[in-house]
């Protein structure tokens, strides 16, 4: 008998399993996913390794293959948990082991924990006053200065002694050495809870929320865990749900981890977690500092904390007894990692709710079509919220604009007639208004307009967007370089912008609202540290009156003085090659409409379109889901796209292109070798950006109904990334 074992996952050059003999005495006992110790090198050094698979053939020469020594008892069973979880992700996603490993347990940076020191009095009063008499007596400053300091407090930390009272060390010393005081160590955390906290008053749940709280709640002692889909339009309260479930979950001793599809909106829903429940909760992002991050895991490991909220990441979070998982907004891209592995967040809560026998709860108003029908088909259950929960507020009413109309009879403005009304409405009464478009930068592309071609990044193929300050930037690369007096290509000096970025649209809209307050949140708005919440910040205490920006002003927030939305241009999501590029358009578009009316006054949301027939504009206008959905499933259904059919996309990147196109044909050779009728192969291609960052990206699409074969497929596709690993060609596989 043989293991494959991953050694000290901490370690980079140790990328890859080594065959272990299992000695007589241990067969049967070995298990994957058990820690071991191994001799390693050729100094037979005992390394912690892990057990991956076992086999009962030998790879190599058996003469050769060393023996395992024994098997480490570790009854962390957080750890253990998140080890499966990482063979899962690998298994499901490829890559190799250790970066599903790093991802799930990220190796402990070095950062010191913080430390804090104390003086601490610990002789009687009786003795402490005697000896500052004496002291007083002799003259002895700073031991005056430190005793009376002590006399009215225990304690004071050691840097408020040194700093203020200015008591040098020997002063301490001394009457550390008489038994008057004594210095304590304190672990610190680092705290990245919000400094003020918002009063937000816990709510009476209407019917609607109060009958799924209890059925989720009632469901859950009985001992199910099927995965529940909270489907409720903008503004009906799932968040009132989640916390009251929560509440509950923490009088049980669980811990709860609270997914949130972006960074930008950390810092109001940490708010309000914060201002519910307080010191319990946790928060972690990528803008955290190593010691900060690594704090908030550590209070989770040992029990401090009971509730961490953040993007992604924060799945991972070591609780030992964990009880649900909630991914609110389940339907967003970013859930969709974009490193290796490229992993789901959505499918990875479900596996590790599984592993730890905990609830995944997700909340979405235009859930992903995978989950609706997950929940059409009984495998997660489904609860609704059909109202707004502030008493009196209801849907915006919603009107489509063809702005091909606009166009016939005169009007070139990016403002439709209609548009213009309600805004100067809007402004009129004081109310706000949020006008949202899909681009950053100034304009879309600079062409030629005698050669017709883009001017493009020399590190990827894609068109630089023009920005302000006449400057050209590569939305993938950020090259940046000075817009050109004439076409690099052919040299005519008629060069111009097309189509409308966030930027220029800022521009008209002060030109022709030239007393309108206008803030713009775009990646260039908010690149600096809390540039989010600033600008979110200033918006909703009224220090504008319209907030222009991309589809990050769309997503969630609640500003109930906003009373018009404006969608400048709907179309620019829809003609992508993407097979999900309506479902985009569909969510964005409710997302952003549920912006409007959700104060008192009634909300109205203007829609400019190209295509006013698109079912996708359509239904959105309606805030139709259900609609949407059943035309765009027949759709997936005709095609076989997901979640009809499994399919992912297999890319192999180089910086020589040779090389990239001979290893994604390999891919195809293989796969269509092993598995010809099972396996649709759609490729091997140019990816869309064929060139990025200076390296060269084939791709191909695979597609199959078969999930045996399908994780064959990706077996497969594990074994020829090792190969092309050496020579310096990495393939990756991202889920579609
Ligand atoms: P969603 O996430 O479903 O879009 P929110 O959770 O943001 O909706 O809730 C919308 C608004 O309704 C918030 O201002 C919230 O405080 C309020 N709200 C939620 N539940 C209730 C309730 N039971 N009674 C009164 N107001 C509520
Ligand atoms: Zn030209
Ligand atoms: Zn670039």
């Amino acid at each position: 008998m043989y293991a494959d074992i991953v050694i000290d996952i901490s370690h980079e050059s140790l990328d890859r399993p080594f065959q272990y003999r299992i000695p007589e005495s241990l067969v049967g006992q070995v298990q994957p996913g058990m820690w071991v110790l191994v001799p390693f090198g050729r100094r037979n050094t005992q390394k912690k390794g892990f057990v991956l698979k076992l086999g009962t053939k030998a790879n190599i020469d058996p003469d050769r293959i060393k023996e395992l020594t024994e098997i480490i008892s570790d009854d962390n069973s957080s750890d253990k948990t998140r080890i499966a979880l990482a063979v899962w992700m690998y298994r499901e996603y490829g890559g190799n082991l250790i970066q599903s490993l790093r991802v799930v347990m990220p190796a402990r940076k070095n950062v010191r924990p913080k430390q804090v020191s104390f003086l601490v009095r610990t002789s009687d009063e009786k003795r402490f006053l005697s000896y500052l008499d004496l002291a007083r007596k002799k003259n002895w400053k700073g031991r005056v200065r430190l005793m009376e300091a002590l006399l009215c407090r225990d304690y004071i930390s050691s840097a408020f002694a040194r700093q203020q009272l200015k008591i040098a060390s020997d002063a301490i010393k001394a009457l550390e050495e008489e038994k008057l005081i004594q210095i304590e160590t304190k672990r610190f955390y680092r705290s990245v809870l919000p400094k003020e906290s918002a009063s937000l008053e816990k709510k009476q749940l209407n019917e609607e929320q109060q009958a799924i709280v209890d059925k989720l709640i009632s469901s859950y002692q009985a001992g199910v865990r099927t995965p529940a889909l909270l489907y409720g339009i903008t503004g009906s309260g799932k968040t009132e749900v989640y916390m009251h479930l929560i509440e509950w979950m923490i009088h049980q001793n669980k811990q709860v981890i609270v997914l949130i599809p972006e960074i930008s909106l950390t810092y109001q829903v940490i708010l309000n977690f914060y201002s519910r429940f307080g010191e319990q909760v946790s928060m972690i992002n990528s803008r955290l500092s190593d010691g900060e991050r690594s704090d908030q895991l550590e209070r989770a490991r040992n029990g401090e904390i009971s509730i961490m909220v953040g993007p992604r990441s924060a799945l991972f979070t070591p609780f030992s007894n964990l009880g649900l998982i909630i991914v609110d907004e389940e339907q967003e891209g970013a859930y969709n990692s974009e490193q290796i592995p490229r992993y789901h967040t959505r499918e990875t809560a479900d596996k590790l709710a599984q592993l730890t026998n905990s609830l995944l709860l997700l909340g979405s108003a235009t859930p992903s079509i995978e989950s609706f029908s997950r929940a059409e088909s009984g495998e997660y259950r489904k609860f609704c919220l059909t109202k707004r929960a502030v008493l009196g507020s209801c849907l915006p009413n919603v009107q489509v604009v063809d702005m091909r109309k606009e166009l016939a009879s005169g009007n070139r403005s990016v403002f439709s007639r209609e548009l213009r009304e309600k805004m100067e409405e809007c402004l009129a009464k004081k109310q706000q208004m949020m006008l949202f478009i899909n681009r950053r930068g100034f304009s879309r592309v600079v062409s030629c307009r005698s050669c017709g071609k883009p001017i493009e990044c020399p590190h990827c193929d894609v068109a630089l967007t023009e920005h302000l300050g006449d400057k050209l930037v590569c939305h993938y690369c950020g090259y940046t370089k000075a817009m050109p007096r004439s076409c690099p290509l052919c040299g005519s000096p008629y060069l111009a912008g097309f189509g409308l970025g966030t930027q220029k649209a800022e521009m008209m809209i002060k030109a022709q609202f030239p007393s309108a307050r206008v803030l713009r949140m775009d990646m260039d708005t908010t690149s600096k540290k809390d540039g989010h919440e600033q600008i979110l910040d200033s918006f909703r205490r009224r220090e504008a009156d319209i907030l222009v920006g991309t589809q990050m002003i769309v997503k969630g927030h609640d500003f109930p003085g906003v009373t018009l939305v404006g969608i400048l241009a709907a179309d620019m999501s829809l003609y992508n090659c993407d097979f999900r590029s309506s479902e985009r358009t569909f969510q964005l578009l409710t997302q952003a409409a549920g912006r409007a009316g959700r104060g008192m006054e009634p909300g109205n949301v203007i829609i400019q379109t190209y295509d006013p027939e698109n079912y996708s504009i359509q239904t959105a206008a309606n805030q139709d889901y259900e609609s949407f959905y059943h035309q765009e499933i027949r759709f997936r259904r005709r095609m076989q796209y997901p979640p009809i059919g499994l399919m992912c996309e297999v890319m192999a990147v180089s910086a020589d292109e040779k090389l990239a196109n001979q290893w994604i044909w390999q891919v195809q050779l293989l796969i269509n070798k092993r598995f010809c009728d099972i396996i649709k192969i759609i490729g091997p291609s140019d990816a869309p950006i064929a060139r990025l960052k200076d390296m060269w990206r084939k791709h191909l699409y695979i597609r199959s109904n078969d999930h045996k074969a399908y994780l064959e497929a990706m077996e497969l596709i594990q074994e020829i990334t090792e190969q092309a690993a050496v020579q310096k060609v990495s393939i990756f596989v991202t889920v579609c």
